[in-house]
């Protein structure tokens, strides 16, 4: 519009901006080679994977989106978030070869790593199928990794039946050599979600399983506290799977998978803090949302709460 006319903006332009406001969303920067963060973000919107019918496809652009509900002000910690998130966009995924995806997670995840820009990464995905590439990827560019998952399931469904969907990843993980058992911290597993023979799989390969009775019975604190400390005295970085299905059914309508006795909001964020506070968490990937199944975004906002939960504890410490 090179003449303005009176009462008038600009089409798609927001409907009321406040001079004293920066809205989260702000901080993310496409990736630019050789300018370094203390973030970095990559989608893997990866869901033909999926058991059940998902479009976790969607996931990395509505958590985008849905930082745009948020301010950078933290009230409770009196900053502002202010260090930028390098987002490299989305990793490019063939609709028709499965298989060929994961390998390309992989690959795509290499080169980011390989990049050497941020301290601390945030892989959105995609069903939980994308862990397995992104743990893999992870592990071969920094080192042996800890895993935290929280999740109502094992994921350690075999293979047989299905090949690598969103229910082997960690089976796949724990067969490959690329994560010993010891090394994987299962957190809100439920009631009536997962088979006897998984939870007994899960002890033989020395899983430290938590049940959502152990969850309210100990703590969040405690639990995190010492299976943190365990883990960093024998690898070089600690990562989060953040499956929202953890959460209980009143709190993230949007998973393929919903019930109730599950987590509850403030615990995740109170067990995201605690681990966002320690220096060797520096990874996290947030999985099985269904943007187009959410209501009212539900779900993707506490994705996008949880990312700046995590932030708020980084720069905390
Ligand atoms: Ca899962």
């Amino acid at each position: 519009m090179s003449e303005k006319l009176r009462h008038l903006k600009q089409a798609g332009q927001g409907a009321f901006v406040d001079r004293h406001t920066t809205r989260a969303k702000s901080l993310l920067h496409p990736y630019e080679k050789g300018v370094k963060s203390k973030y970095g973000l990559v989608g893997l919107p990866l869901s033909k994977t999926s058991i059940s019918h998902s479009g976790a496809s969607f996931a990395p652009a509505a958590i985008r989106e849905a930082l745009q509900s948020y301010t950078v002000y933290s009230g409770e910690a009196k900053v502002d978030l202010e260090e930028k998130i390098v987002d490299f966009g989305d990793v490019y995924l063939s609709p028709t070869n499965l298989i060929e995806n994961q390998h390309s997670l992989y690959e795509a995840l290499v080169d980011v790593f390989q990049t050497d820009t941020a301290e601390n990464y945030f892989l959105l995905g995609g069903d939980h199928s994308v862990s397995y590439s992104a743990m893999k990827a992870y592990k071969e560019v920094f080192g042996d990794i800890g895993v935290i998952q929280f999740d109502a399931h094992h994921d350690l469904r075999n293979t047989e039946d299905g090949g690598p969907t969103n229910g082997t990843p960690f089976r796949r993980l724990l067969t490959e050599g690329i994560l010993p058992g010891e090394n994987l911290v299962q957190v809100g597993i439920r009631d009536f979600t997962n088979a006897k023979a998984y939870d007994q799989y899960a002890e033989d390969q020395g899983v430290a399983v938590y049940t959502m009775a152990d969850v309210r019975q100990d703590g969040i604190e405690q639990i995190l506290s010492k299976e943190v400390e365990r883990l960093a005295g024998k690898v070089q970085a600690i990562y989060i799977s953040l499956d929202m299905d953890v959460l209980d059914q009143a709190f993230a309508p949007g998973c393929p998978a919903i019930g109730p006795g599950g987590m509850d909001t403030d615990t995740l964020f109170e067990g995201l803090s605690l681990l966002g506070g320690h220096d060797m968490v520096q990874a996290m990937d947030i999985v099985e949302i269904d943007p187009t199944i959410d209501f009212r975004n539900m779900t993707s906002r506490v994705a996008a709460y949880s990312l700046l939960q995590f932030m708020k504890a980084k720069g905390m410490r």
